[in-house]
């Protein structure tokens, strides 16, 4: 057969690169594809065009909540050309039903282990309404069904299929070494979507496959220094020691990035966790801080992943002590806020942006957007605080989708547009690229923080520039 997997853009018509790295979830469905089917991979956030007119048989789709419109609109115009069109990805998780409307079959969990039972089946004309991988209550689910109940053990993977996209285009590769979250954010819901037990790949997989990457990656784990509930244990340890090892012997040695936690700075072994993890080449993390007030931690259960005892203990000096001994070691830091918990108020943007400027850190100030599938959108949903008459591709940008109980949707919009502007100013920018030199005296360090700051800057400005402002109601 003929398999084509797309990953939708934000619209139908992209013409202009608006990435940066390069997407992984297709790349392994295609080297999962067994060798009698031809593939090929169309990346829209890259240009890519979507061909209607190709004699292709099946077409796979990654679904996004922000990019759910338009992957049905490309689902649906290939069903009315005869093909067999297979939905997955994080949305459907949580709306399976309304993906069925724009799919011959559905793939519910992690898609690894379905692929290629879905491509037989699909060969043999006898596709299942849904597929589904992992403890999940398929008894609901109206039609037919197939269930593999265990969650892949992400081993014997083979090399991801980089060679199908034209890798020059894209700042960095990415690769990922765990799965599983165990921290149950109330504003995310991977902890529901890859289980909280944390399974890891083997570390001489991982190896040989960095051993075949450019100079730069992105690690896409959920948090690239351990979680701290188990890190501490010696098996858990051990795994970051050996891996960061075996990648500080690559010759040549590439820079890479991920997300981290910066409570790692107070687990028992975190410290050698980090200066390995930097000695092997990482060179900034993507910090998820939430919230700079005890309120807004406690709201967002992000206290656990920060590793204070209780939602009531967190200490916003240690928040900055750990940022500090993180930025000692040559690592960049990019802060993620939320702001919109139910005490924030208009004052919060600024406050939240002063305390990334005395920090030195990236920043990434958003309004909260609750995420379908996680604790907080179904609470809001239940307290009518959702506006469900917006699209999906309003969950993520600049749109307000909920109400709070303080702020306007004018007022929230204006204060993030503003913030993010101001946050990437030139001034800002090549302050926060001395800082990163200061650390770690290298022109590679200097030329990736000074070029992503920018593709930042740009996007931000294109981001509120294109957004429309909300009406006042
Ligand atoms: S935000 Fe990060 S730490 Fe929290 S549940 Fe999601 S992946 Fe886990």
């Amino acid at each position: 057969m003929k398999v084509t997997i797309v990953f939708p853009g934000r619209s139908l018509e992209t013409a202009k690169p608006t990435g940066s790295v390069m997407p992984l979830a297709p790349t392994l469905l295609a080297a999962l594809t067994p060798d009698e089917h031809e593939i090929s991979l169309v990346d829209m956030f890259f240009g890519d065009q979507v061909d209607y007119e190709s004699d292709v048989d099946v077409v796979a789709i990654t679904v996004r909540t922000p990019l759910a419109v338009i992957a049905y609109e490309i689902a649906d115009n290939f069903l009315k050309r005869g093909k067999k069109v297979i939905l997955g990805g994080p949305h459907i998780f949580t709306f399976p039903e309304e993906a069925k409307q724009h799919a011959t079959a559905v793939a519910i969990g992690e898609g690894e282990e379905l692929w290629p039972i879905i491509l037989k089946d699909a060969g043999e004309n006898q596709l299942k309404d849904f597929y589904v991988c992992g403890p999940y209550g398929a008894d609901r689910l109206p039609g037919t069904v197939y269930q593999k109940k265990q969650r892949p053990a992400l081993r014997n993977f083979p090399m991801m299929r980089r060679d199908l996209l034209p890798r020059g285009r894209y700042f960095m590769d990415s690769i990922f070494t765990t799965r599983g979250c165990p921290n149950h954010c109330r504003f995310c819901p991977v902890t529901d979507i890859f289980g909280p037990k944390i399974r890891h790949r083997p570390i001489q997989e991982v190896v040989a496959e960095v051993d075949t990457l450019g100079k730069r990656y992105f690690n896409v784990d959920d948090s690239v220094f351990g979680h701290p509930q188990i890190v501490d244990q010696p098996h858990e340890s051990r795994y970051y020691f050996d891996l960061y090892r075996e990648l500080s012997q690559l010759r040549p040695k590439r820079l890479w990035t991920g997300a981290g936690g910066i409570s790692a700075v107070n687990y028992k072994d975190g410290r050698k966790i980090l200066e390995l993890a930097a000695e092997s080449g990482l060179c900034s993390i993507a910090a998820g801080l939430e919230s700079i007030s005890a309120k807004g931690q406690k709201q967002s259960g992000a206290w656990r992943k920060l590793h204070y005892s209780s939602p009531d203990a967190f200490d916003i000096q240690k928040m900055k002590t750990n940022i500090r001994t993180i930025q000692s070691l040559g690592i960049e830091i990019k802060g993620f806020f939320i702001i919109g918990w139910d005490e924030d108020t208009s004052d919060t943007y600024r406050r939240t942006l002063d305390f990334c400027d005395e920090c030195n850190i990236i920043p990434f100030i958003f309004t909260l957007a609750p995420m379908p599938g996680s604790q907080i959108y179904r609470e809001y949903l239940e307290q009518g605080r959702i506006f469900t008459d917006r699209p999906w591709n309003h969950y993520g940008g600049g749109y307000i989708i909920y109400k709070h109980p303080i702020m306007s949707e004018q007022e929230m919009f204006d204060l993030n547009a503003e913030v993010m502007m101001e946050g990437y100013s030139m001034r800002r920018v090549l302050k926060r690229t001395l800082q990163a030199v200061r650390h770690r005296f290298s022109l590679d360090v200097a030329t990736s923080s000074f070029f992503t700051q920018m593709g930042l800057r740009k996007a931000y400005r294109q981001l509120y520039e294109q957004t429309p402002r909300p009406r006042l109601h």
